[in-house]
């Protein structure tokens, strides 16, 4: 029966992870991660985390099935979270919103959805985007394309090129769109080009799905689901999914959610009652224990003001380590500018380092990043930076 089954290609992200973990060197980096990791080297549990979850254990309740389209507190509170408080598709009954496994989960059924539901076929990820997207969408049944994003190997956006592209599709295409943070590029669009994006996609009839993994990460939490937010004014009918596992350190909680923009709430039901219907036959419902501590944090104002401060510190620490590996490669290299990597913004940074470095990195300093130049500027810390900066300088050189 499984005998003509072809062995599948390697996860490239879990390789490197791999590699690393066989490396015997104790001082190796592992920089190909996409987890924010603390100055301490190790993932952080949130003190909001931890308190919610305290909370949850005195509340000792049963651990009974969740509805199929997950808790109704945590949808109403993550949708609101990406849409804003004050959002006027949530209150015209406009948004649906099911809980997910993380925010893969919420991709999938969202192109599940559309495959299933609706005429859409092709859709267009970013050159380059995060690796789970082509497969993700191609093993949802989809066409998919790339539309160009970056230029100068990476470290610059090539808006032109982007916009020029979405200019010329047909209705119907899906746009898969990064709204900050973007993965693996770090390069974001300005509020201008957005509104220049928001602009064609509705004047071609496209179809947005964006995907926020990183809320939190780049300016803050209002301020990253802006482009979100300008979409949903537009009135075009949209999906956005979302993930908390990031910006709540809850990576193996998988907590996602998918919002979806109708036209109407009568529309809103329809959508729901397909969505649940899709999660139904899949996984059934989704798991409670993550959801709950993300509802409990969204729920309480002191929690979330926690949340805030401790989302600040993150992004805070961020931005010291990019500023501190541009300024400490500018000293090393002569003659090249690394000011983009302060301008890149999230967990990551292409490096625009050509494959043969990140090949030396790997092979004699214990270095590892991804061979697209990708490297977590998360995973920077104090103690690390001086060999990461030197190591590359000195692959740059020789
Ligand atoms: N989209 C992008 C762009 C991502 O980088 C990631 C996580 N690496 C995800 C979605 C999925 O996140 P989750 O772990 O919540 O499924």
């Amino acid at each position: 029966l499984f005998a003509p089954i072809a062995l599948a290609p390697r996860d490239p992200i879990l390789g490197i992870t791999e590699a690393f973990n066989a490396d015997p060197n104790p001082n190796r980096i592992n920089l190909g991660v996409g987890v924010y990791v603390g100055d301490d080297g190790r993932v952080p549990l949130l003190e909001c985390v931890k308190r919610a979850e305290t909370l949850l254990l005195e509340g000792s309740q049963p651990l009974t099935y969740l509805p199929i389209d997950g808790l109704q507190a945590y949808d109403k509170a993550a949708s609101s979270l990406v849409f804003g408080a004050d959002s006027p598709a949530i209150a015209e009954g406009r948004v649906v919103a099911v809980q997910t496994l993380g925010g893969t989960g919420g991709l999938r059924l969202g192109a599940d959805l559309l495959r299933g539901f609706t005429p859409a076929k092709r859709v267009w990820i970013s050159d380059p985007s995060w690796e789970n997207h082509r497969a993700l969408f191609e093993n949802a049944g989809f066409t998919v394309e790339t539309y160009p994003y970056s230029r100068e190997r990476g470290r610059e956006l090539d808006f032109a090129g982007m916009v020029g592209c979405l200019s010329g599709l047909p209705a119907g295409d899906v746009v898969i769109l990064h709204a900050c943070c973007h993965n693996p590029t770090g390069l974001d669009l300005t509020p201008e080009q957005w509104a220049e994006v928001i602009e064609v996609v509705k004047a071609r009839g496209l179809v947005p799905f964006l995907d926020i993994a990183y809320q939190g990460f780049a300016e803050g939490l209002d301020p990253d689901a802006a482009p979100v937010r300008a979409f949903a004014a537009a009135g075009v009918s949209m999906l956005v999914s979302s993930s908390f596992s990031k910006s709540l350190s809850l990576y193996g909680e998988r907590v996602g959610a998918l919002s979806v923009v109708t036209s109407d709430s009568a529309e809103a039901t329809r959508v729901l009652s397909q969505l649940k219907r899709l999660v139904r036959t899949n996984y059934s419902s989704p798991p409670s224990h993550g959801a709950k501590i993300a509802s409990a944090v969204l729920g309480s104002p002191e929690l979330r003001a926690l949340w805030d401060e401790e989302l600040t510190g993150m992004r805070t620490r961020i931005r010291s380590m990019r500023e501190a590996l541009a300024e400490k490669l500018t000293a090393l290299v002569d003659g090249e500018d690394f000011s983009f990597i302060t301008r890149q913004r999230g967990m990551f940074s292409y490096s625009g380092l050509p494959q043969l470095v990140i090949a030396r990195l790997r092979e004699e300093h214990s270095i590892y990043a991804l061979d697209s130049g990708r490297i977590c500027v998360a995973a920077l810390n104090s103690r690390n930076i001086d060999t990461v900066a030197n190591a590359i300088a000195g692959c740059l050189k020789t």
